[in-house]
């Protein structure tokens, strides 16, 4: 029986991606923060399908046992500071976490379990403001927040370590994904979450944003700048593509996604007309949530991908946000009922 270890299980990806080893047979063991695994988090359903190992992606010797204790045959490195909007509060310890972590755990593997195959997940953030249209695995990067700079730290080293040390390390540059399990903070969520209150009549909604307002007040919903456009694709359609790219006989590095872009209003209107609604009269844009610095045009040639790993996305934008604004009606109906 094949073991992995996944990091950042109480993801969104990680979550998926347990669920698709354990589907496969694999003995899966999941390193997760002591206080995010006894919470409710995306991974409680895993408990006693997986093997949790404690530890925090700061502390190096927490790595190394996680390494050494699992002995795992495919490696799955996943957690990380995963809020681009976040990395600016939080420079430094995006740095830490996003990318010195990443070498800790390559040196881990040197040292430890050399056989191992690794993923690495590398961002299509790291494009940033890309001159080209499209962007693929020989693009050049031009980070614009400290996440995409610390991620792009992490690849580098990891293609240092691959060629330094004849390691099996692979990059996987995902596009935006997304699902029913990504959290209210996150911009596609707090869309269908808008959604789903604009349908069920909730003018002042029960969570509340960054700044501790409602996300929804008055029955409207503020997002920055909404002319953004990103290459939004379904979680668990890259989680699959994650453990292709560990198939490969030799590791390479892999752009993910579906090679199809929409801005921020489309995603809103296709959101709000899922429920019958008009975004216009709902959502508005606050200038204190526009980036300092957003990336430029974020589009995947994912070319590479859909030749060697015979991927392709099997959800399409539209079915996607319409399952995340049903499962955020779920989630609101009792509170509405009750
Ligand atoms: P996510 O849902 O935010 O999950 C991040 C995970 O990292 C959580 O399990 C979190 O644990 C863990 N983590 C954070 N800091 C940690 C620390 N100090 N020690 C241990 N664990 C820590 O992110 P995701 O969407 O699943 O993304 C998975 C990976 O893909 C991330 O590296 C992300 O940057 C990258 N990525 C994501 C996308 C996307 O669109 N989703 C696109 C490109 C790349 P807690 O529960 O304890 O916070």
């Amino acid at each position: 029986m094949k073991r992995a270890l996944i990091t950042g299980i109480t993801g969104q990806d990680g979550s998926y991606l347990a669920e698709l080893l354990l589907e496969k047979g694999y003995e899966v063991f999941g390193f997760a923060r002591q206080e995010s695994w006894y919470k409710p988090n995306c991974g409680s359903h895993l408990k006693g399908k997986v093997k949790i190992l404690l530890g925090d992606l700061t502390e190096g010797v927490d790595i190394a046992n996680a390494v050494q204790d699992s002995q795992a045959d495919e490696i799955y490195h996943l957690a990380s500071q995963s809020r681009p909007g976040e990395s600016w509060a939080r420079a430094a310890e995006t740095l830490t976490v996003n990318g010195m972590a990443a070498v800790r755990l390559f040196e881990a593997v040197r040292h430890h379990r050399p056989d191992a195959r690794v993923y690495n997940a590398s961002s299509s953030e790291m494009f940033g403001q890309s001159r080209e249209n499209r962007q693929n695995e020989s693009t050049l990067f031009h980070p614009v927040n400290p996440y995409a700079a610390a991620k792009a730290y992490a690849h580098q080293m990891a293609l240092i370590y691959r060629n330094s040390y004849g390691l099996y390390i692979a990059n996987g540059i995902l596009f935006n994904h997304e699902s029913e399990r990504r959290p209210l903070h996150f911009l596609t969520q707090k869309v269908a979450y808008g959604a789903a209150c604009a349908s069920l009549g909730i003018m002042n909604s029960p969570d509340l944003n960054e700044r501790g307002r409602p996300i929804v007040e008055n029955g409207q919903l503020a997002l920055g700048n909404l002319a953004i456009a990103r290459d939004w694709g379904y979680a668990p359609d890259f989680v699959r593509a994650m453990w292709m790219i560990l198939q490969q006989d030799a590791p390479g590095d892999f752009v993910i996604g579906t090679g199809e872009q929409h801005t921020l209003s489309e995603l809103c209107e296709v959101a709000y007309q899922s429920v019958g609604c008009d975004w216009k009269k709902c959502v508005f844009s606050d200038p204190v949530l526009v980036r300092p610095l957003e990336p430029g045009c974020i589009l995947a040639d994912p070319t590479k991908a859909k030749k060697m790993l015979d991927w392709q996305p099997t959800v399409n934008f539209e079915n996607m946000v319409t399952l995340m604004v049903q499962s955020q009606i779920e989630r609101l109906k009792p509170l509405v009922d009750s």
